[in-house]
């Protein structure tokens, strides 16, 4: 059966990339090794800033721990009778500080970008100037002229939300029928403007970019085509092997590194991939979740036509309770990378989901949002062609810190 038919089937599906290239140059892409180190830079520049306006965060790094996850791995291998050949661990972008999500990563950084490029046009900031003057009421109000506008799912907004309105700037966020309500309604009580759209994240995302695009103080974050977000997301893959390292976990060529990570537009799993590859190069295989009604990722490159195909065009209805996830055509700029990075891609239904978030919360007392536990049929895909105990398996979990209690309840129900 070619690929499209069994993407139609809605059964869950592998895909081994044809076109992965062991050991490419890095740099020819659109993204580079020298944008990568700017970004690192950049978010280095801004922590006394975020130290001091979310002192939840450690040092003003936005960062997550890794878990070892003993105990979910034999749930699982019981749930589902199989057997996961190597170690499980779990990175925690569930617990990134202010967004809850792997979105705390490319959203905030990129917000911080353009609030920087403002004042440096401006000659109101250095780049040596101590980064905590920019709490002080006068850049409040400069940049109160601003606004900035992004299209969502629901997490993109909440991390650009909550970051843009912290220092200062109006926020306008364009989201789709899938964006669950207590995320609009912590968006309003930060004083965000919520627009809401009967449609989906392609239509919530043209009509943001037309709007903002109509007002020269607006600025458009685009997750469709952003580099800026991919960078972000680049530093969270690249700080993986330190963490690795301080676990005594090590990863080379005959202990491979396989990571799992939930794809909506490819943007925020990309980004990580490719950090990960800069550190890690053919000893890490990426691969990524993706709901078997939204496939968005693996239906652009197993057909090559990337951003240029939907998963309407397939026949598919991009309806999907994991709403960080509910994309119906991937990033251009990712598809792009991933077409050579990418190990495979896989599907997985949204009972697993249910199944998986409900076996992570009794095991080891972790709750994730849905999106953030489709990377967990990797291992079971990827234990039936490598059988090797010197394996290590990373899920990367992308969200679930900031879901409140009441809905909390409703999922463990299900
Ligand atoms: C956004 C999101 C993803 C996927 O990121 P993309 O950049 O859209 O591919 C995965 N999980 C969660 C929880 C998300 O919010």
């Amino acid at each position: 059966m070619d690929i499209i038919d069994r993407l139609k089937s809605l059964n869950e599906i592998i895909w081994y990339n044809p076109n992965y290239i062991a050991y490419p140059n890095m740099n020819d892409f659109s993204i580079n090794i020298e944008d990568v180190k700017k970004a690192e830079s950049r978010l280095l520049r801004f922590t006394p800033y975020i130290e001091k306006v979310f002192p939840e965060t450690k040092d003003g790094i936005i960062e997550s721990p890794i878990n070892r996850i003993y105990k979910m791995k034999n749930k699982i291998e019981n749930i589902f009778d199989t057997k996961i050949y190597g170690n499980l661990l779990l990175k925690r972008d569930d617990l990134l500080p202010i967004a809850g999500s792997i979105k705390a990563r490319g959203g905030i950084y990129e917000v911080l970008k353009y609030a920087e490029e403002l004042l440096l046009k401006q000659g109101l900031l250095n780049i040596n100037d101590d980064y905590r003057i920019l709490t002080e009421e006068k850049f409040k109000n400069f940049f109160s002229q601003y606004t900035i506008q992004v299209g969502s799912t629901g997490n993109l907004g909440l991390s650009i939300g909550i970051i843009s309105a912290k220092i200062g700037f109006k926020v306008i966020v364009h989201m789709s029928y899938d964006a669950k309500k207590w995320k609009k309604d912590l968006l309003r009580s930060k004083g965000v403007k919520v627009v809401e759209y009967e449609d989906d994240y392609s239509i919530a995302v043209k009509e943001g970019r037309y709007l903002s695009d109509r007002d020269p103080k607006s600025y458009f974050i685009d997750d469709e085509n952003s580099k800026n977000l991919f960078l972000g997301y680049t530093v969270g893959g690249m700080r993986v092997k330190k963490q690795l390292d301080n676990m005594g976990i090590l990863v080379d060529e005959d202990n491979p590194l396989f990571v799992y990570l939930p794809c909506g537009v490819g943007g925020g799993p990309g980004g990580v991939a490719y950090g990960l590859k800069l550190v890690y190069g053919d000893n890490v295989k990426c691969f990524f979740a993706e709901p078997t009604h939204s496939p968005a990722m693996l239906l652009g490159l197993a057909t090559g036509k990337y951003d240029k195909i939907s998963v309407k065009d397939i026949g598919l209805d991009n309806k999907t309770e994991a709403d960080g996830l509910a994309v119906g055509r991937p990033s251009p700029i990712a598809s792009e990378i991933m077409d050579k990075l990418l190990t495979g891609a896989f599907t997985i239904e949204d009972k697993k989901l249910h199944i998986f978030l409900k076996a992570l919360y009794k095991s080891e007392n972790i709750f994730l949002e849905p999106s953030a536990l489709a990377g967990f049929l990797g291992p079971i895909f990827t234990s039936s062609k490598y059988k090797e105990e010197n394996i290590t398996h990373l899920c990367w979990g992308t969200g679930g810190s900031l879901v409140p209690k009441e809905v909390r309840e409703e999922f463990l129900m299900i």
